[in-house]
């Protein structure tokens, strides 16, 4: 069996990317074969070929165009293919020189992966595009994570139980794992839907690990950062392994790695966080979510910083005060603000324009966003150093100057609007480097010495539509229409017109002066787009030898981003600035919920309805309402809303509410609505087993605990007695501060029994038979459920409501009456068929009544309802 030169060299690339789609240049083409050609045209809905054969069968071949690559990888990446990038890394020219058989020498650039991307059409600019790895040494784990976009590198040490949550949190594309890690550890990242990569367990080897990390940062020891375990090294060393294979040694350009510590932030587990839908809606996406209300950046690092925030409310009361000045201090200052706002507007995406530069895989528009960025932050120094800064700000201004030089580098050498791309050449400004200045007038002038050449030719031969073009293959030629072609090629002209191609309408030819030009139009042409290379070059290393000082304004414009970002947001919505202490205090007063009010304003324009929450411990007390009330009436919102404003409060934000006072949490528990997990095969009632397990094994006196209806999945009795317990041990063991949402309102007793429990209920008002909703939280227990209204409203059966009424009017006199079991109950209430039929509807006797009586909606057309109903109207 014979094997084309291409094709083995195909195979033996192939060979080392098994599991990736195999990118395989071919001129100005990507091209896939055999499997990966199958998979990828359905996958990007492109047309399968074939070429050739390969052991007696063809070979199925699909291809994309190299200018239009990005947008099919990101298709790929998006539908789970990871894409191994195969450049040719000499010109066919420089192969045959080698042999007249040799094959175009190629090489894999790059395997590109959800978590390694760097280019901006492939990235969401307002969210972070993090890297993971679990590591696990002995006993000890670790989760570190990269941006490589942003150059943001942590790690933290992790219990396996904490996973789930961390990964909540951080919501990576892709996580690493060992080859030989637990099939539990994959279900974990399965369930947050990211990409899973397994490496070798020597990637998770420490001491490479540590050399690695050295290496990289070009340090001798760790120690210097922090005293990392020996898990945490394993798996920042995998993060630097994977890397190094996904991007072929170019490594990016990382910050040195911060340890997050666990205590820093408020513990929000996985289910909580959902719930809670603080970056994502319930429904996916962000639309719906708090972020998406809360998100009025201007800039991609802003809004980048504004969710990592929210996502990791601090624990810190220096952090939480100092960010809270930040936004006061932008909040107070409508005119400052707003032009703070107008220069952030103008700042580019500093953190990825760097990245991409320091993997050469960025442009000239990468060195103008340096030149913007910078620029811009210069005069936000200039504008901001006049106040009484608050101190998070009158760090980040530090941080705005110091690149004058640069940015007059950049300045003299690019021009206003440069191109995307480098390879193209015709961003360097005129007048930076003589030698550049001068190829490209050679090569300008040619262009104009052609123009006259045309005119000149047009005159000598008098064929007025003879044009000078251009082409890829004939390079410049001289064009008339064939009926010219005789006049041409004959003498006085045949003798300086040298025929080079006839096509069916043309007769193309080139002239000796012609060839000179162009010669000479292309040695200029290329000496430029050399020179500029060049200083692309030049001014890229200019741009990464300053990359920690950029790195530290990109991270103080996105700081001074967010700080005026929220304060716009508390000025706009009419939110206050929270007292945070490490008190037990829980004091809302006239809190809202920003989503619910925000979709109110949209839908209906109704107002929302500001409720207090008191839920102040004193001593070692819990202190726990329990809220009752019919359903729609609030409760839900109510409960979230608390949990939404102590978020805000301690991520650094103003709240929406009249006042706010609350003491430090440390961790946030929610069980809210309830979802069947049916893929893992658990029901209602399990998953909100297993979230209230969660909360009772774990929440301490510095939890804010937020249960909504448990125990409503299973038999009334069996619900209750769960919700008694859990209400009791929330109050005696754990001591948290809670809101506790029921329809059981037997349980309304436990507040004569237990001092830190208060009843409280969302008051209703009944008008009529109907229940009308006042939104309002009040002290004291629900009166009824209104379940029959409610049902009502949503439109059950007349019959239905009737019987129900019945039934509860049974039920509830057997309770007051006492002793009544169950059985005589039902002996008691009439049956259904015997109740009696509803009193004969009174006689029909108008037309209008007969009419209706005679009319069979079924069997009409549209047209003949239409008409029917222009009769009965005239008839009414
Ligand atoms: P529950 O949990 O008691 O069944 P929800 O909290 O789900 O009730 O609220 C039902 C609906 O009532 C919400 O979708 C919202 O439109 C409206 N609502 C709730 N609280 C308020 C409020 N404070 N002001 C105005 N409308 C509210």
């Amino acid at each position: 069996m014979t094997v084309t030169p291409m094709m083995a060299q195909f195979l033996e690339i192939k060979s080392g990317y098994r599991d990736a789609l195999l990118f395989y240049r071919m001129g100005d083409f990507y091209e896939m074969f055999f499997e990966d050609a199958v998979n990828a045209s359905e996958a990007l809905d492109i047309a399968l070929t074939k070429r050739g054969k390969h052991d007696g069968e063809d070979i199925p071949m699909c291809g994309v165009p190299v200018h239009s690559a990005e947008g099919y990888l990101l298709t790929l990446i998006r539908k789970g293919f990871r894409v191994a990038v195969c450049e040719q890394l000499e010109s066919p020219a420089e192969a045959k020189k080698r042999g007249s058989k040799s094959v175009v020498k190629r090489d894999v650039v790059r395997l590109v992966t959800p978590g390694t991307l760097t280019e901006e059409s492939l990235l969401e600019a307002r969210r972070h595009n993090f890297l993971a790895a679990f590591a696990e040494v002995r006993d000890a784990q670790a989760l570190a994570w990269v941006d490589i976009s942003t150059g943001a590198f942590h790690v933290m040490p992790l219990s396996p139980l904490r996973l789930g949550p961390e990964l909540a949190r951080l919501a990576p594309s892709e996580l690493i794992v060992s080859e030989s890690s637990e099939p539990g550890l994959r279900e974990t990242a399965e369930d947050f839907g990211i990409a899973l990569t397994g490496l070798a367990r020597s990637a998770f080897d420490s001491t490479g690990g540590e050399q690695r990390l050295c290496a990289l940062f070009g340090v001798s020891t760790l120690d210097a950062w922090a005293n990392f375990s020996r898990a945490e090294v394993s798996a920042m060393g995998a993060v630097l392994q994977y890397l190094d294979i996904t991007q072929k040694g170019q490594l990016p350009l990382l910050r040195p790695p911060r340890r997050e510590a666990e205590a820093r932030t408020v513990q929000i587990d996985a289910a909580t966080r959902r719930n809670l839908e603080l970056t994502q809606a319930l429904s996916g996406g962000r639309a719906g979510s708090l972020l998406s209300v809360l998100d009025r950046t201007v800039t991609a690092g802003g809004a980048r910083l504004l969710e990592r925030r929210l996502s990791s409310p601090s624990r810190d009361l220096d952090t939480i005060h100092m960010r809270l000045d930040a936004a006061g201090y932008f909040a107070d200052d409508n005119a400052l603000r707003q032009k703070t706002r107008d220069q952030l507007r103008r700042v580019p995406d500093l953190d990825r324009a760097l990245s991409r530069l320091s993997l050469d895989r960025g442009g000239p528009r990468d060195l103008a966003a340096m030149r913007n960025g910078l620029t811009q932050a210069q005069h936000l120094r200039q504008d901001l150093q006049t106040g009484d800064l608050p101190s998070l700000q009158q760090a980040a201004i530090a941080d705005f100057d110091g690149h004058g030089a640069l940015i007059d580098l950049l300045d003299t050498a690019l021009i206003a609007e440069p191109p995307l791309l480098a390879r193209d050449g015709g961003f360097i400004a005129a007048g930076l480097d003589e030698d550049l200045d001068e190829a490209r007038q050679l090569r300008d002038e040619g262009r104009g010495v052609i123009a006259r050449m045309q005119k000149e030719y047009v005159s000598d031969t008098g064929i007025s539509s003879l044009k000078i073009k251009h082409n890829n293959v004939l390079g410049y030629f001289i064009e008339t229409p064939s009926t010219h072609a005789d006049k041409m090629l004959s003498a006085p002209l045949s003798e300086t017109f040298i025929h080079r191609q006839t096509t069916a309408s043309q007769v193309r030819f080139t002239t000796v002066e012609l060839s000179e030009m162009e010669t000479k139009i292309l040695n200029a042409g290329s000496r430029a787009l050399e020179i500029e290379k060049r200083l692309f070059e030049e001014l890229r290393q200019a741009v990464l030898s300053s990359a920690g000082p950029v790195a530290r304004t990109a991270a103080a414009l996105a700081e001074t981003d967010t700080a005026a970002a929220l304060a716009e947001l508390a000025v706009a919505e009419n939110w206050i600035r929270p007292r945070v202490d490490d008190s037990r205090c829980f004091e809302i007063t006239g809190g809202r919920h920003p989503v619910v009010e925000h979709a109110l304003r949209q839908q209906s324009g109704e107002p929302f309805i500001a409720n207090d929450c008191a839920l102040s411990a004193g001593g070692d007390d819990a202190q726990i309402w329990l809220l009752t009330g019919p359903n729609m009436a609030g409760k839900s919102t109510f409960l979230r809303q608390n949990a939404l404003i102590a978020i805000l409060a301690q991520m650094g934000s103003f709240v929406p509410a009249a006042d706010a006072h609350i003491g430090l949490i440390s961790q946030l528990f929610s069980r809210v609505g309830a979802s069947d997990d049916l893929a893992r095969g658990r029901s209602t009632f399990m998953v909100e087993m297993v979230e209230t397990a969660a909360i009772l094994n774990q929440a301490d006196d510095r939890a804010l605990v937020i249960l909504d209806e448990i125990g409503r999945g299973t038999a009334t009795y069996d619900g209750l007695s769960i919700a008694w317990a859990t209400l009791e041990h929330l109050h005696d063991v754990n001591k948290s501060r809670a809101l506790f949402a029921t329809h059981y309102h037997e349980m309304t007793a436990l507040a004569g029994k237990l001092t830190g429990v208060e009843n409280a209920t969302v008051a209703v008002k009944e008008w009529e038979g109907e229940v009308i909703f006042l939104h309002e939280v009040r002290k004291g227990a629900a009166d009824r459920s209104y379940g029959v209204q409610v049902a009502q409203l949503a439109g059950l059966p007349p019959a239905v409501i009737a019987r129900a009424r019945v039934v509860l009017d049974a039920l509830e006199k057997g309770e007051r009456e006492g002793g009544v079991t169950q059985k005589t109950l039902i002996d008691d209430l009439p049956l259904f068929a015997a109740t009696p039929p509803p009193p004969p509807a009174p006689q029909k006797t108008s037309e209008l009544e007969k009419t209706l009586e005679d009319i069979h909606p079924d069997e009409l057309t549209p047209r003949e309802a239409l008409d029917l109903l222009y009769k009965l109207k005239e008839a009414a």
